[in-house]
C-alpha cells in the first residue's frame, strides 16, 4: 500500500509507469500477507516490482512505449515475469520506456518523457532525464515508488539509466535470461535484467529471473547460482582489469577522478588492478549502431496493422496502403530512422560493405575481451561518460544521443554480464556510477566486486 500510494503521489511528476495495477497488486499483496501467515512464503513474497512495459504481461497491456502496439493487451506471459510471479513478487505496473527500447533518455516514448527524480534537487528550473531505455524503471525505483523493476539492456538500457539514477542495475551474460514474451528489439544483443538500490537486492532478483527456459533457443542450459550469496564474496586476490581504451579524450575530470576511486576501494580490500587493452573498442558504437537497427529493421517488420495493436484505414484503400499508414502514423521518428538505417545496411550492395563489416568488428570485440580474460577477472570502467542531462539536450543530434552508450556497448557485442554500481556524485550532486564487466556467465564476481565498490 505505501509503495501504491508513493506511486500516486509522485508518477504524475515522473511518468515512470504508463499503466498501474493497483487493484491487481493489492490482490496479490493480499496472497502473500496469507501465504506468510500460513510460512510458505517464497523467496521474493509480496516484493513490489515495475516490470518495463516491453515484457510481455497476460492480460496487461503492453506498449513498448510505441503507439503501436498502445492498445495490445498480450494473451501470454514472459518468461522472465512469470519466474518474478512464481517467486511471489507483486506488479505495481508497466514501466515507460523509449519507443521499442531506442534511445538513451527515455524521451522518445509515445507516452511522453520520464523524469528523473534526482531533478529538483539539482536545480528547480532544469528537469533531468532518467537515462534510457528503461527510464521509467530506474525513475520508479530511484524515488521509492518500487523496490526493484525489470529493465531490458540491448547497448546500455540497464546499465546507463540506473547510473543516471543513482541506483544498481546488471545485465546479465546473454543467454541468462530468457527473452520469450520480451517485445524484440535486437535479438542478438537483447537481455533482460533487474534494477534495486542495493547490489544484493539486484542478487536476488536476477536468481528469480534466470534460468534455461525452452521456449527461447538462445536461453543458456546452464546452472543458477546463489547470486546474492556471491556479494558477501572478498574481493582479495582478484584481478581487476583497467582498459586504457576507455579512457577518452575530453572525459570530464569528475569521472576520472570516480574510476580512480573506484579502483582505489578495489585495491584497499586486497584486489589488484592491471591495465589492460581492448583494442577494438573505438569500432564498438559504429558496429552496433550497425547491427542493432539491422535486426531492428527485421524484428519491426511484424508490425503490419493486421497481428498487433493499432491499424490506420482509409475507405478505398488497399492492403499496402493501410500497412503504409498504419506504420506512418504508429511509428516514432527514432524508430523510423532504425528502421530505415538497418534496411539500408542489409541491402543488397550494402549488407557486405556495413552488415557483414560490423558482424567481423563485433568478432573482433569479442576476441578482445577473450584475450583480456587470460589476464584479468573482472573490468571495471565508468558507466557513462557523464551524469544525467536536461531533456531535450542532445535531442537535435541523435549521434550526441549515441555516444552515451561509449561504455555499455561492448559488453552487449561480446554478450558479457555488465553492472551499474553507483559510485558517487558530481560536482551538482548527481549520480555517478561505475560498471564492472565480466566473464561469461561469471556474475558471482561481477556481484562481488560491485558490493566491494557499493
Ligand atoms: N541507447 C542504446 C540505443 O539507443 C541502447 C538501447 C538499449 O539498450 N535498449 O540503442
Amino acid at each position: 500500500r505505501a509503495h501504491l500510494e508513493a506511486v500516486e503521489a509522485l508518477n504524475p511528476r515522473l511518468n515512470a509507469l504508463i499503466t498501474v495495477t493497483a487493484d491487481q497488486a493489492m490482490e496479490a499483496a493480499r496472497e502473500s500477507d496469507a501465504r506468510r501467515a500460513r510460512g510458505e512464503a517464497r523467496p521474493l513474497e509480496g516484493i513490489p516490482l515495475a516490470i518495463k512495459d516491453l515484457f510481455c504481461t497476460a492480460g496487461v497491456r503492453t506498449t513498448a512505449g510505441s503507439r503501436i502496439l498502445g492498445n495490445f493487451v498480450p494473451p501470454y506471459e514472459s518468461t522472465v515475469t512469470a519466474q518474478l510471479r512464481r517467486d511471489g513478487a507483486v506488479f505495481l505496473g508497466k514501466a515507460n520506456l523509449d519507443e521499442f527500447a531506442m534511445g538513451s533518455s527515455n524521451m522518445t516514448s509515445a507516452f511522453g518523457p520520464v523524469e528523473n527524480p534526482w531533478s529538483r534537487r539539482n536545480d528547480p528550473g532544469t528537469r533531468l532525464v532518467p537515462g534510457g531505455s528503461s527510464g521509467g524503471s530506474a525513475a520508479a525505483v530511484a524515488a521509492r515508488m518500487a523496490l526493484g523493476a525489470t529493465g531490458t539492456d540491448t547497448g546500455g538500457s540497464i546499465r546507463q539509466p540506473a547510473a543516471f539514477c543513482g541506483i544498481v542495475g546488471i545485465k546479465p551474460t546473454y543467454g541468462r535470461c530468457s527473452r520469450y514474451g520480451i517485445v524484440a528489439f535486437a535479438s542478438s544483443l537483447d537481455q533482460a535484467g533487474p534494477f534495486a538500490r542495493t547490489v544484493e537486492d539486484c542478487a536476488i532478483l536476477l536468481r528469480s529471473m534466470s534460468g534455461h527456459d525452452p521456449k527461447d533457443s538462445t536461453s543458456a542450459r546452464v546452472p543458477v547460482p546463489d547470486f546474492a550469496a556471491a556479494c558477501a564474496r572478498s574481493v582479495k586476490g582478484l584481478r581487476i582489469g583497467v582498459p586504457r581504451e576507455y579512457r577518452l579524450d575530453g572525459m570530464p575530470a569528475e569521472i576520472e577522478a570516480l574510476w580512480r576511486q573506484g579502483l582505489d576501494w578495489l585495491r584497499a580490500e586486497g584486489a589488484e588492478t592491471v591495465e589492460i587493452s581492448l583494442p577494438h573498442t573505438k569500432y564498438a558504437l559504429p558496429a552496433y549502431y550497425i547491427v542493432a537497427p539491422a535486426e531492428a529493421s527485421s524484428n519491426l517488420a511484424r508490425y503490419d496493422g493486421v497481428r498487433y495493436g493499432l491499424r490506420v484505414e482509409e475507405k478505398g484503400g488497399d492492403l499496402r496502403d493501410m500497412y503504409e499508414r498504419t506504420r506512418a502514423a504508429g511509428f516514432g521518428a527514432e524508430v523510423k530512422r532504425r528502421i530505415m538505417i538497418g534496411t539500408y545496411v542489409l541491402s543488397a550492395g550494402y549488407y557486405e560493405a556495413y552488415y557483414l563489416k560490423a558482424q567481423k568488428v563485433r568478432a573482433l570485440i569479442a576476441r578482445d575481451f577473450d584475450r583480456a580474460w587470460e589476464r584479468v577477472d573482472a573490468i571495471v570502467t565508468p558507466a557513462t561518460p557523464s551524469a544525467a542531462f536536461a531533456m531535450g539536450a542532445k535531442m537535435g543530434d541523435p549521434v550526441t544521443m549515441y555516444l552515451n552508450d561509449v561504455f555499455t556497448v561492448t559488453a552487449n557485442l561480446a554478450g558479457l554480464p555488465g553492472l551499474a554500481v553507483p559510485a558517487g556524485l558530481d560536482a551538482e550532486g548527481l549520480p555517478l556510477g561505475l560498471q564492472v564487466i565480466g566473464r561469461p556467465f561469471d556474475e558471482e564476481t561481477v556481484f562481488a566486486v560491485g558490493a566491494a565498490i557499493e
